[in-house]
């Protein structure tokens, strides 16, 4: 299995280089030269199976030569034996036809763990084969710092350093990054915001002496082994609701895009999915294009469905590019156009896109409203990410079943949840020690020398 750029002008790698490169040099994301399919008799096979059996089916295509049949399942064991349900994504029912599929079973309460896990696993395999040693650093609203945090403290081939804005993540989010003891993992409190935290890490990878000399490496939502982990879920879920002899429809709480174009992959790799429903907040640079057909940037506007605040959603570079029939130099366009503020997407790729998803917005008021009439409805606690899937999953029932993702637990957001319900959501008991654990955090002023400074002097060479 080889990987192309989206942009169509950077050398073609193998799973591993595409997984420990992240960003493509011609600046574009990396996919698969050729999704593989299953065949509807595969997918029957998945009925009753473990997670993990069915992961390595899905997965196994896309490896390549990277890992051995047998390191791959030990890998995936691995990777998910530290999740708090035995299912690993229950489905659980909310209504006549509408499902809810939770995803924040594993250590820090988010669907990233799913991913995060698995490369941290396979981080460690491949360095470990190789002798060489890496440095992650990335920039966090929350929810990813705290997921990778968890997957790679105490691996030794890897040093982290994650960036959050100080004072601006929840105090779950918060401790997650900074109780764990591990000394090859760092929490950086940056002065200022998200964006700035992402400018300073982009600078870390422009400047390309210290990105040799700490040898960096990304593991940020565009990283292809990331998107891969979360297209098993989509078919775990749907053969439990009858695939491939039934359809099922699925609504994603979207930011970057990874999660719901996980669900294209799943779809074009034979799973029959009916609708696939992007749900944003008012944050809605996505429902905005699949209706006006421009992709233009706005504002971000903070709401309490922060991990969707975005501006930019990265990941749907990849959408685009199997609109526009995988032609890379057309995506490369458009891309330099939104260096300009925006784009208008043709009417070949607009058409296409509008085939492949539906999409919904909203509002802090109905997403506050949802929560509320969830746990008085249906005995549903959700955090507000999932909140904003479940109100636009509702609109589109019909007959095929409906599974709405549920992204984080409601723990990780308490404040919006308490202030809809009065309830004041607790953590699990496998972390209910988190708020008694000392923390370790680093602050900064967001000066990129003197954190490029703090990076060397930590880092193990
Ligand atoms: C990251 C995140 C999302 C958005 O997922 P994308 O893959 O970026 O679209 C939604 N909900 C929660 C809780 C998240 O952490």
């Amino acid at each position: 299995m080889r990987y192309i750029s989206t942009r169509g002008q950077a050398p073609i790698l193998s799973f591993e280089d595409t997984m420990l490169t992240g960003l493509a040099r011609d600046g574009g994301l990396y996919v698969p030269e050729t999704i593989p399919t299953l065949t509807p008799d595969q997918i029957a096979a998945m009925a009753g199976q473990s997670y993990e059996d069915v992961a390595y089916t899905v997965m196994r295509p896309f490896i390549g030569e990277t890992f051995t049949d047998a390191q791959f399942r030990e890998l995936i064991a691995k990777a998910y034996a530290g999740f708090g349900h035995a299912a690993r994504a229950p489905l659980v029912q909310l209504a006549p036809n509408h499902f809810l599929l939770e995803l924040f079973h594993g250590p820090t309460l988010a669907f990233k763990d799913f991913a995060m896990q698995l490369i941290g696993q396979m981080f460690q395999a491949a360095l470990a084969r190789s002798g060489n040693r890496v440095t992650i650093v990335g920039a966090t609203s929350g929810d990813t710092g705290s997921a990778a945090i968890e997957a790679f403290r105490g691996l030794d081939a890897v040093d982290v350093f994650i960036l959050y804005p100080h004072g601006r993540v929840s105090e779950v989010q918060r401790r997650q990054m900074t109780t764990p003891t591990e000394s090859n993992v760092h929490a950086i409190a940056v002065d200022g915001d998200f964006d700035g935290c992402q400018a300073l890490v982009k600078d870390m990878f422009n400047d390309f002496q210290f990105r040799e000399d700490v040898r960096l490496a990304g593991v940020n939502s565009i990283n292809w082994g990331r998107v891969l982990a979360q297209v098993v879920y989509y078919f775990t879920s749907a053969v439990s609701l009858g695939a491939p002899h039934r359809k099922v429809s699925f609504t994603v709480p979207t930011g970057n895009f990874g999660d719901i174009f996980a669900g294209y992959i799943a779809k074009q790799m034979g799973l029959p999915i009916g609708e696939l429903v992007v749900a944003t907040n008012t944050n809605d640079i996505l429902h905005r294009t699949l209706e006006t057909g421009a992709y233009t940037k706005d504002s971000v506007t903070p709401t309490i469905s922060p991990s969707m605040d975005i501006q930019v959603s990265s990941n749907f570079e990849r959408a685009l590019f199997y609109a526009y029939g995988q032609d890379g130099a057309a995506v490369a366009s458009q891309m330099d156009d939104l260096k300009k503020g925006g784009f208008k997407i043709s009417q070949g790729a607009i058409d296409a896109l509008r085939s492949a998803y539906a999409s919904g917005r909203v509002s802090e008021g109905d997403t506050s409203e949802t929560i509320t009439r969830y746990l008085a409805e249906h005995g549903e606690l959700l955090c507000p990410h999932t909140a904003v899937g479940a109100n636009i999953g509702e609109k589109h029932l019909g007959t095929v079943p409906m599974v709405t993702l549920a992204t984080a637990h409601p723990a990780k957001f308490p404040a919006a949840v308490e202030a809809a319900t009065g309830i004041h959501p607790p953590l699990p008991p496998r972390m209910a020690d988190l708020y008694d654990r000392p923390e370790r955090i680093t602050r900064s002023k967001g000066d990129l020398v003197a954190i490029q400074k703090i990076i060397k002097d930590r880092i193990t060479s």
